[in-house]
């Protein structure tokens, strides 16, 4: 319910932030020739999806929450992309209006509204083929990182001088109202992102309490919220995530992980993370009492009550937050079934076997170990994610579209796992995906 209303309020307020500019903009003022009407049309529209696209990756929890990461990135990259066709619109039909303008393109003699027009573009093209190019660059995450976001505030920042500079829209008190009011929301929500919550928020501060060594190349970090926020725990669903940083700048690294533990209402909070890069294998090292920043709770890849049961698909570190909502539904008592599969590359690599044995009898839970390649003394299933093996691992249940299905691990396992319950029949809103790559 609260989840529904969340997304009620936000899909009316970025709709308001959308249409609401070219509305006033056609209310107010009186009809001109096409071409002029359709490059303010599509100017506003630009100038709107970019400020979306800017609140949506901000990191607003409730935001997360209501629709989860996956689809705010998809909708953060669909307006993205939208600003930026929009953008090349307008261009054409300010050239089409005046085909004289075309010589506005002259940076050398152009003044500051088209110069800042013409800034604001380029950033965001360039932004835009940095991301799609980023895997085949090879670009480090943490540079990719930080030139989006410089370019995205390069082209907010000039799209905004271009319309200051025209001076023809901000000349209308409203317009000029309008404008100043999403200006202030986007202060609002980046001076939360980058101050609030990176910098000044008491409630991100953890300490270390332990580093667990769970394999060679998997280590379990259990942080404990600052004493001194004792009256306040640290609150989440099974399956949601948080962002972790060593540091308390708000140019320090930044990684999000799946909380693993139990969503019990305490001071302490586990991860359990795979040393991939400088970044995690970092974090063995770490001492108890070092301190830790943690941006979170956010996702919504979460079982909630009252379904008939959950089948969880996970491949590798993927099991992270279908062990939260194991230990969760241990500590609540659920009485649902649990149909768990793991996939691992090998026998070494499958994580939490002797608690998930315990599990299986505090709960409903039955567990499909799933190895890639077949091993002379393993007896299990091999191979991938298929029709076969789900419908041996659901043989028991009557109806697979009551059922939930979690699924998270490496892209091509989510795939596999996608096309067999679409040959089971198994109906798409019933499936969550959650991938450890969000670029
Ligand atoms: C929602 C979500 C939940 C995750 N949960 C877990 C978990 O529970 N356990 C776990 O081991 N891993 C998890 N990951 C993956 C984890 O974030 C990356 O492995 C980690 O950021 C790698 O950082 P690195 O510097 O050590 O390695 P790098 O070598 O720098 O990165 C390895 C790859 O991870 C991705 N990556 C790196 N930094 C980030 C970042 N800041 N944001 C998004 N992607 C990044 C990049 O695609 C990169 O190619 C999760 C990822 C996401 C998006």
């Amino acid at each position: 319910m609260e989840q529904r209303i969340a997304r009620t309020a936000w899909l009316v307020t970025f709709g308001a932030v959308l249409v609401l500019p070219v509305l006033l903009y056609l209310a107010i003022t009186p009809a001109g020739p096409m071409w002029s009407q359709l490059s303010t049309v599509t100017g506003l529209l630009a100038l709107s999806a970019l400020a979306c696209a800017t609140i949506l990756p901000s990191r607003l929890r409730s935001l997360t929450r209501a629709f989860g990461i996956e689809s705010v990135l998809d909708v953060h990259r669909f307006l993205g992309c939208s600003a930026a066709i929009l953008t090349l619109l307008h261009l054409a039909c300010v050239v089409a209006a005046d085909p004289a303008k075309v010589a506005l393109l002259d940076v050398t003699h152009a003044g500051p509204a088209p110069l800042s027009a013409t800034a604001s573009t380029v950033a965001m093209l360039t932004l835009i083929v940095l991301a799609m190019l980023r895997s085949r660059l090879r670009l480090a995450y943490e540079a990719f990182r930080w030139s989006h976001v410089g370019l995205a505030a390069a082209s907010l920042l000039f799209a905004g001088l271009h319309v200051w500079f025209l001076n023809k829209l901000v000349a209308h008190p409203v317009m000029d109202g309008m404008f100043a009011a999403i200006a202030a929301l986007l202060i609002a929500v980046l001076g939360y992102r980058w101050i609030w919550r990176t910098m000044l928020d008491p409630t991100a501060e953890f300490i270390v309490q332990q580093v667990r060594a769970e394999t060679h190349t998997v280590s379990t970090l259990v942080l404990k919220a600052r004493t001194r926020h004792s009256g306040e725990v640290f609150d989440f669903e099974p399956g949601q995530f948080a962002w972790i940083r060593l540091d308390r700048s708000p140019a320090a690294q930044e990684h999000p992980f799946t909380i693993a533990s139990a969503a019990r209402r305490d001071h302490t909070v586990e991860f359990t993370i795979r040393h991939a890069g400088d970044f995690t294998k970092a974090l063995p090292g770490l001492h108890p009492g070092s301190p830790v920043w943690v941006d979170g709770p956010h996702g919504a890849f979460t079982p909630g009550t009252g379904r008939t049961g959950v089948v969880m698909i996970a491949g590798g570190v993927g099991v992270t937050p279908m062990m939260s909502m194991l230990r969760t539904a241990a500590h609540r008592g659920d009485r649902r079934p649990y149909r768990l599969v793991v996939v691992a590359g090998r026998r070494e690599e499958l994580l939490f076997r002797d608690e998930l044995a315990v599990m299986r009898t505090q709960l409903d839970l039955e567990v499909t170990e799933v190895l890639r390649r077949p091993v002379p003394d393993w007896s299990g299933h091999t191979g991938d994610i298929g029709v076969g093996l789900l419908t041996a691992v659901l043989a028991a249940e009557e109806r697979l579209g009551d059922l939930d299905y979690f699924l998270c691990g490496p892209a091509g396992l989510v795939t596999d796992a996608l096309d067999a319950l679409s040959v089971l029949d198994v109906p798409l809103d019933r499936i969550h995906t959650e991938q450890f790559d969000m670029v």
